[in-house]
């Protein structure tokens, strides 16, 4: 097993703002974090170049990378969505984002050009990005442009699972139709959570129904009842499509603590999240498994440790829940914040789950029944076997 991680410090120039909560303080800590645990040790950082405009236009027309790049000198934007609170425009603003995008043609680069089996780049994940325009902190789409860059290079089934807390509803918009691109996300409920997109209706369109997999859960939902959820719904529709790789986008914001949305779960959730990606691609995807990053905004408390976990399920360099942070660590991350700093990898909660039985015995199995209805039938699948 080969895996690459792609990073540069010039990555931490994606800065919508000082005090946006999108701020790039969690990569370095979760660089730094990685680090003081040997997770990195020996590990050659894939230094990314920005991907070009041919690129940037596999998902983005031309007219928005223009108004990106003119942004910081013509201002505000509400057409393309860009110096609006959520999205303020930066110097740099074009070159930040190309780059990032160029991370992770990177990554799915070195996965289809056979150097790795997996590849993880964390500054990625901006799923929100639209064709032509800014979306929810997302410039441009690093995940839809890596996908279409992969659909070029000899793949023709791929699955796209995201887990951050948000839909993803840029990916799921640009394969929409498109049956080669199976986007399943796995979400807190859209009638509780920007963008109120992500249904268990929503299911692609034309030849392409059934591609498109929303798996919306209700706020408060924690890691059992959200692993329970997730394995009732994902493995069964990923045996049934065979994908050549998984790509996934691992959000953190799903933590308890998160400042923006509402589900609860933890770092040892997060952990049990990433090692079943690693399984499923195992098992599903050839072994081929490319990681990005995404939404994440407990940025001293939550994203760090979260993420380290991700680095090392990527290098099969696991680390024990129990393990001490270093001093190094949670000395300069005490100097950036008020709040206790993390010192252990785990926040104790178990994460064991018992499998869905085939009817509603708890809360989170109605959305499960619901979303196996809706999409189960078009791939064959009975929606309450509970072996499909
Ligand atoms: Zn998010």
């Amino acid at each position: 097993m080969r895996a690459t991680v792609v990073w540069d410090e010039a990555l931490l120039a994606y800065k919508l703002s000082n005090d946006h909560p999108l701020h790039p303080v969690r990569l370095d800590l979760t660089m730094r974090l990685a680090r003081s645990l040997g997770v990195l040790e020996g590990v050659e950082p894939l230094i990314p170049t920005p991907a070009p405009d041919d690129e940037l236009e596999r998902v983005h027309v031309a007219s928005y990378l223009e108004a990106v790049r003119r942004a910081p000198s013509h201002g505000d934007d509400p057409v393309h969505q860009l110096g609006t609170s959520d999205n303020p425009i930066f110097e740099g603003m074009h070159d930040a984002s190309a780059l990032v995008a160029g991370g992770s043609i990177a990554a799915a680069r070195e996965i289809a050009e056979g150097r790795a089996d997996r590849a993880v780049n964390l500054s990625g994940g901006l799923h929100h990005a639209m064709r032509d325009h800014a979306w929810g902190f997302c410039v441009y789409n690093d995940c839809a442009i890596a996908i279409s860059w992969l659909l070029d290079h000899g793949y023709t089934r791929i699955a796209y699972l995201d887990t951050d807390v948000h839909h993803g509803d840029g990916v799921q918009a640009a394969f929409l139709d498109d049956p080669r691109v199976m986007t399943i996300s796995v979400h807190q409920h859209p009638r509780t959570l920007w963008p109120g997109t992500g249904f268990a209706s929503e299911l692609g369109e034309g030849a392409a129904a059934g591609t498109a997999i929303n798996l919306p859960l209700p706020p408060g939902t924690r890691d059992q009842a959200w692993l329970r959820a997730f394995h009732a719904v994902v493995p069964g529709l990923l045996r049934a499509f065979e994908p050549q790789i998984l790509v996934t986008q691992c959000g953190a914001d799903t933590h308890h603590e998160d400042p923006l949305a509402e589900l609860s779960l933890t770092v040892d959730g997060h952990r049990a999240i990433y090692r079943a990606c690693r399984d499923l691609a195992a098992e599903y995807a050839g072994g081929k498994w490319l990681a990005l990053g995404g939404g994440g905004y407990n940025l001293i408390r939550g994203v760090p440790r979260s993420w380290t976990h991700l680095l090392a399920t990527v290098l099969d360099r696991d680390v024990d829940p129990d393990r001490t942070i270093p001093a190094e660590w949670t000395s300069h991350a005490a100097t950036l914040s008020n709040r206790p700093v993390p010192t252990t990898m785990t926040e104790e909660a178990p994460t064991d789950w018992t499998p869905w039985g085939g009817y509603t015995e708890v809360d989170v199995d109605r959305f499960v029944l619901e979303t196996r209805r809706a999409v189960f039938p078009l791939h064959g699948l009975e929606p309450q076997n509970v072996l499909d």
